[in-house]
């Protein structure tokens, strides 16, 4: 039996999905139809002796370079410049590649991901728009959500990373549109190569809470917010672009044989701020009056840049080993909910 499920291009989301390649003594379980109108569309996964198939707006198989996939999200990145909103995401199993497709190895030319790619595009574009008379200021912010609590990951004091006081990072809107988290390390980007600073800075924070807190960046969000403000000297004329790039917390379900305490929360947790979020993107895609954007930190942070004018591209990651076929399944359903 083979379940059909072909997805229209619906208002401004997009959702793209990227299969790794097999790492070594893995075996694989994902396959693409050979020929048809669903080719670069199609998946087609095999699941306890099931056939499931899905068509999204792309689908990269294990051959995409980094490059490849950057060619193909560069215009929705070039659109921020141009003053829309913009929020790109990386959903999947812990190992499926959401960190290689975002981050990526930045100091590596064919492993650069999409964050380190987006910059210098922003970067390259916004000096061939200084001909024309616009001046761009530009603004970096980067922080992690774990279990519904902030943290910053450019603060240049380290024990910042950990500071979880009450009033630190909170979150407000104000009426224009813009958000402010207080207390979060806000840096005036120049340069590229200050950006690749702050990329390692961010790296860094990110690694230190790996040793020191067991891994848990797997399962945290974490959000890099480029803000850019465009002002042009000889028409007035003034744009504010939002880019925003997240990796987010790993989607694999609790372990049947049971996760307890600390763990058992924190799962709950992602699971939790994942549904929210789907059901965001959800109601937005439906123009349902009442968005449930309060019901988790991520979506409440993204608020703004989510529906109205704004677009959304989700990248779905899928890992192409046979033993992760139910989670992969869970992810492509999550995909073909929200697209
Ligand atoms: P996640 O962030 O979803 O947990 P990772 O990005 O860390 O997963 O990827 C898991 C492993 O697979 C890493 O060793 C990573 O380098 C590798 N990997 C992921 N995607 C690719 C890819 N497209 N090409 C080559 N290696 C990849
Ligand atoms: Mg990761």
């Amino acid at each position: 039996k083979l379940h059909n499920t072909i997805l229209e291009l619906k208002g401004n989301i997009r959702v793209f999905c990227r299969v790794r390649p097999l790492l070594p003594n893995e075996s694989g379980a994902v396959s693409y139809p050979k020929n048809g109108e669903n080719l670069g569309r199609g998946i087609e996964l095999l699941h306890n002796a099931q056939g499931y198939s899905f068509t999204f707006d792309k689908v990269f198989d294990h051959s995409a370079s980094q490059e490849h996939v950057f060619i193909e999200i560069s215009q929705l990145v070039q659109s921020a410049l141009d003053g829309y909103k913009v929020c790109i995401f990386a959903y999947g199993q812990t190992g499926s590649g959401k960190t290689y497709t975002m981050m990526g190895n930045p100091e590596l030319e064919d492993q650069k991901g999409m964050i380190p790619r987006s910059l210098e595009q922003i970067f390259q574009a916004s000096q061939t728009l200084n001909s024309q008379g616009w001046r761009y200021k530009m603004q970096a912010s980067m922080l992690e959500i774990y279990n519904e609590t902030i943290r910053d990951l450019l603060a240049t004091n380290r024990m910042a990373v950990q500071d979880v006081g009450a009033s630190k990072y909170s979150i407000k809107h104000d009426t224009n549109g813009n958000t402010n988290v207080s207390d979060l390390t806000i840096i005036d980007v120049t340069s590229i190569n200050e950006v690749s600073s702050l990329l390692r800075r961010a790296a860094q924070s990110r690694s230190v809470g790996r040793t020191q807190m067991n891994e848990e960046s797997s399962r945290s969000h974490c959000v890099f917010t480029l803000r850019i403000f465009g002002v042009n000297e000889g028409t007035d004329q003034q744009v504010q672009g939002v880019l925003n790039l997240i990796d987010l917390a790993g989607s694999e379900r609790l372990n049947k044989s049971g996760a307890t305490g600390d763990r058992l929360k924190e799962t709950v947790a992602i699971n939790k701020s994942l549904s929210c979020l789907s059901d965001v993107i959800f109601s937005i895609a439906k123009k349902e009056e009442h968005v449930p954007f309060r019901n988790s930190k991520l979506t409440y942070l993204l608020q703004p840049c989510l529906g109205g004018d704004s677009k959304t591209l989700m990248f779905v990651n899928l890992s192409p080993e046979a033993s992760s076929t139910g989670e992969s399944l869970c992810s492509l359903r999550f995909a073909a909910r929200v697209n």
